[in-house]
């Protein structure tokens, strides 16, 4: 097997490095967070490059925030050119940013705000950006691409709808938990400690898209981050990587985007009392 250069984002997301490589991203769709289905079917689907999930607004604006926050000019252009989507196409705002976009850059202004009113949340951002990072984990290859590897820690942005929110399935969650960033974070500085020999403290730059918007700098307490790493034991490893190469058939979650596009109606069910 060729072994895959991970240096651009292109290589980092293509299917030879994501099948020799396992990630975080994978993990959580492989095993699931309280707020993403485990679905073993969809996990190896897109680790083969046979399915993507389909991208949504909210997914874009994101994808915005991250590269008007820490991206460099011409990373800014480039994104913008390759997403005429964000544009107004009619009508009398023809060519201007949608609402929705034009959002981001109050954000993006909220977060200046910040540094100039003396605080840190643009400092958190500063440092290597998109730094790739390659480790062992219990006998596996890992990779990760980190959105700031700082002076002394770790920073991921995120964008998300409400910092307080809290989330329900089978008891409440914060939005950490809830979307895994507490096993991103785990495996990021575990990747980071075999590269570099120093643990560092695992930060996320949330910013939410409610008007005004929310700011803040959370750091992931130590034992969330071991509690998450304790979850990547060596035999869901060994099953992830058996599915993986096609020795295990995988299981159907029966409920995701996947599921969904794919099921079949065999025969009518009976519908069950909740
Ligand atoms: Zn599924």
């Amino acid at each position: 097997m060729t072994i895959p250069s991970l240096s651009s984002p292109e290589d980092y997301y293509g299917t030879d490095a994501n099948m020799r490589y396992m990630s975080a991203s994978q993990l959580k769709s492989f095993l699931g967070t309280p707020g993403i289905a485990a679905c073993e079917e969809r996990a190896v689907m897109e680790a083969q490059g046979l399915w993507q999930r389909p991208s949504n607004k909210a997914l874009t604006m994101g994808s915005y925030v991250d590269v008007m926050l820490t991206g460099t000019d011409t990373e800014q252009d480039e994104f913008r050119e390759s997403h005429p989507e964000m544009y107004s196409s009619r009508g009398p705002t023809k060519g201007q940013l949608k609402v929705e976009f034009k959002a981001v850059n109050d954000m993006v202004e909220r977060a200046h705000e910040d540094a100039k009113n003396g605080g840190i949340f643009m400092r958190s951002l500063q440092g290597e950006k998109q730094r790739v990072v390659t480790g062992i984990i219990h006998g596996h290859e890992f990779k990760g691409r980190l959105d700031v590897l700082g002076d002394g820690f770790i920073t991921d942005l995120k964008t998300v709808e409400s910092i307080e929110r809290r989330y329900f399935n089978e008891g409440w969650w914060d939005f950490i938990s809830w979307w895994g960033y507490d096993l991103q974070g785990a495996i990021y500085q575990e990747l980071v400690y075999q590269t570099t020999g120093n643990k560092l403290p695992f930060y996320i730059a949330a910013i939410s898209k409610q008007t005004p918007c929310d700011l803040d700098l959370i750091q992931v307490p130590q034992d969330r981050l071991d509690e998450a790493m304790a979850r990547v034991t060596p035999d869901a490893l060994d099953r992830i990587a058996a599915l993986k190469n096609g020795e295990l058939k995988p299981e159907r979650c029966g409920h995701c985007e996947w599921c969904r596009m794919t099921k079949v109606i065999r025969k009518p069910r009976i519908l069950e009392v909740v």
